[in-house]
């Protein structure tokens, strides 16, 4: 594998970098620190960062985009992660979107979509999958079960669906311009055969946003629950055939595990950074805290873990990108593994900085809260690795 990058792609990252340290650091760290509410969303720096490129990066230049490869939108994402995660996921979260929509729905499905969504820099879009009793379940479907997975009814009435049920934790659901909602159109089997997606355009009759959840970290990256009551959608708003959204969704999910680790590996990135900073100033001992091996050795073992997450990422990156994902459990590996690394290395950086790593005036304890965060992004760990298990 060359590990040489493009001069289009140094300059993109570059790019990232800048508006990260620049930007996305000292502009996030107050928000972070707002209340739960409309005015806690950054507006404006996505705005910024969409007028720069970053929400319609990997868009296919037929349709408009950038048309960056794989390899590339993961490194611009773990540039912006460096900065401020939370900013970066609503660019990567709109790029799994837009992906699985496209491997879903008609050409002008995608149309009714892609060109606002070039146009305007403030645009973003849902997923609405999870629900109070389908969680793992939508990732690792059992066999034959038919009383699991999404039960938000999506009952056919002449040439409209009606949808009733409950949707949660879903990323910036309030915001979205537009949702992929999953709906059972069947529940006499198993979700993977009785379960079909739907254009969503808010706002619309019957369709409210629920709570906002007030979590610990990527504060900036809004969950909601969704509440829909007797919600009309058209016929020709429904993605593909009813009933086969699970098939139609198989090819697209390494880009999401990928999505989740190049988040998972800017966070790290920038604790590793931070604590080499501090050991390097922080004196005990007459000298710098670097000084003493056992920080000294700290410090070298968080290397290795992000170098090693990094050059994986890279790896089944170039996979996809070269068409042939070639080892389908390579991607979930990955990010089990960025995943790990970016929760030994924040917890460490945190113990690198002393007393001041769990000070609120300091960065370190909004990088390990939104550490946590990754384990249950791109699926849990735990599910990651049950799904790779098949593959062995
Ligand atoms: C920040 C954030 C953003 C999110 N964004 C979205 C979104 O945009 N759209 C959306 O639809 N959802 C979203 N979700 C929901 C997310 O997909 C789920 O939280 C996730 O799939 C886990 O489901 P759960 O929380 O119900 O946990 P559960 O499924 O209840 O899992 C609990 C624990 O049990 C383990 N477990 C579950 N099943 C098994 C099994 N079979 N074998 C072994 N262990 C198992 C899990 O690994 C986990 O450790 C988001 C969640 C968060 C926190």
């Amino acid at each position: 594998m060359d590990f040489h990058l493009s001069d289009e792609q140094r300059a993109i990252q570059d790019l990232a970098r800048t508006f990260a340290r620049e930007e996305l650091i000292p502009g996030c760290a107050a928000f972070d620190r707002l209340a739960d509410g409309e005015d806690a969303f950054p507006w404006d720096l996505v705005e910024r960062g969409s007028k720069l490129g970053f929400n319609a990066l990997a868009i296919p230049t037929k349709y408009g985009g950038a048309g960056a490869n794989v390899l590339t939108q993961c490194l611009v994402m773990e540039e912006l992660s460096a900065g401020d995660p939370a900013v970066s996921k609503v660019y990567s979260h709109n790029w799994k979107a837009l992906f699985g929509l496209m491997a879903i729905a008609s050409e002008e499905q995608v149309l009714r979509v892609i060109p606002d969504f070039i146009e305007d820099p403030r645009y973003c879009l849902g997923i609405a999958m999870t629900e109070p009793n389908s969680g793992s379940d939508n990732s690792l479907p059992y066999a034959g079960d038919t009383k699991s997975g999404p039960m938000l009814s999506a009952v056919r009435d002449g040439d409209h669906y009606v949808l009733n049920g409950l949707k949660k934790f879903i990323a910036m659901g309030k915001q979205a311009k537009m949702l992929t909602v999953f709906g059972r159109t069947d529940k006499s089997v198993p979700w993977t055969e009785g379960t079909s997606a739907f254009l969503l355009f808010p706002p619309k009759e019957g369709f409210e946003i629920g709570r906002l959840h007030d979590k610990v970290g990527l504060r900036l990256y809004p969950q909601f629950d969704l509440l829909f009551d007797n919600v009309r959608i058209p016929v020709e708003d429904r993605l593909g055939e009813e009933g086969t959204v699970h098939a139609s969704r198989r090819n697209i999910t390494n880009i999401g595990t990928l999505e989740a680790t190049s988040t998972a590996l800017g966070i790290a990135r920038h604790a590793y950074e931070l604590a080499v900073e501090y050991a390097k100033e922080r004196v005990q001992g007459g000298k710098p805290i670097i000084e003493h091996h056992a920080i000294g050795t700290l410090l070298l073992e968080m290397f290795t873990r992000l170098e090693a997450s990094r050059t994986l990422l890279w790896r089944s990156a170039c996979s996809i990108d070269n068409g042939g994902d070639d080892d389908p459990k390579l991607a979930r590996a990955t990010k089990v593994m960025a995943v790990e690394t970016l929760n030994y290395i924040a917890s460490h950086a945190v113990e690198v900085w002393g007393g001041m790593g769990v000070m609120k005036e300091a960065p370190m304890e909004k990088i390990y809260r939104d550490a946590i965060q990754l384990y249950h992004m791109g699926a849990t760990n735990q599910l990651n690795i049950l799904k790779a298990l098949p593959l062995l």
